[in-house]
């Protein structure tokens, strides 16, 4: 339902959270973050309101400067702690959130389970990570583009990984997802207000179109892995 991601240089926790918050207006059930942490990627997800995440991550913050988040209006599984976003790829090395739908799920777990994917959770979602983690050869950008390859749909999708930590990927099709740029640091986000209150730029994605974010610099790419121009819109009013 929403999504926000950060990769910059101050710590990623308050700002996911803040900008999950300025998505709440669009109703959800659960809410997590993914984030790099010195000690790795660690996820924290809950079944309820944000502010049940907030409290938790008082008790034990998760502390880095790249992350993801989510909202999740449950479509496929039941709202639970083990069905909310982020979802990864069974050894959190990779980590998955997404808005939307993943059609051919079934088809994709069954052939993945028969791999020795282990799923964890009943979402279509989870199909996404475990087929990430299958292609991953070195490159994240490839194994996401060859995972999105396989998977028919509506979705918005922010990736992470501990393998490439300097590193955030986005990926749309039929469902919105822009990115917000800043000055050594840069946003995802379901929609606009998730960010503006960091950055007023932003590039927004269409189907087939692809982000490559670092600190520094946002690479945007057709599926295929030809980069596009497009023009930064700035935004000029305020919510
Ligand atoms: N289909 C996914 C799920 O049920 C994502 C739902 C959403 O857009 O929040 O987990």
């Amino acid at each position: 339902c929403g999504i926000v991601g950060y990769i910059g240089s101050r710590n990623s926790q308050s700002i996911l959270l803040d900008g999950l918050k300025k998505l709440e207006y669009r109703g959800y059930d659960s809410a997590g973050v993914a984030i790099h942490t010195h000690s790795g990627l660690r996820l924290l997800k809950t079944k309820g309101r944000i502010h049940d995440l907030e409290s938790r991550l008082a008790d034990q913050p998760l502390t880095g400067f790249a992350g993801i988040g989510h909202t999740r209006w449950a479509t496929h599984g039941k709202p639970s702690d083990a069905n909310s976003h982020p979802h990864t790829d069974g050894t959190a090395k990779i980590s998955v959130v997404h808005n939307g739908i993943i059609e051919n799920h079934l088809q994709l777990r069954e052939e993945l389970e028969a791999l020795g994917c282990r799923f964890v959770s009943e979402t279509d979602t989870e199909v996404v990570s475990h087929l990430i983690a299958h292609y991953y050869a070195g490159d994240l950008v490839q194994a996401v583009r060859q995972a999105v390859g396989r998977i028919r749909g509506a979705y918005a999708i922010a990736v992470l990984s501990e393998h490439e930590p300097d590193k955030l990927v986005a990926v749309r099709w039929a469902s919105p997802l822009i990115i917000g740029a800043g000055r050594g640091e840069n946003f995802i986000g379901s929609d606009i207000p998730a960010i503006l209150e960091h950055t007023r730029d932003v590039y927004i994605l269409n189907d087939g179109e692809m982000a490559v974010l670092s600190r520094d610099s946002v690479e945007l790419m057709t599926l295929e892995g030809n980069f596009i121009a497009k023009q930064l819109l700035h935004i000029d009013w305020d919510m």
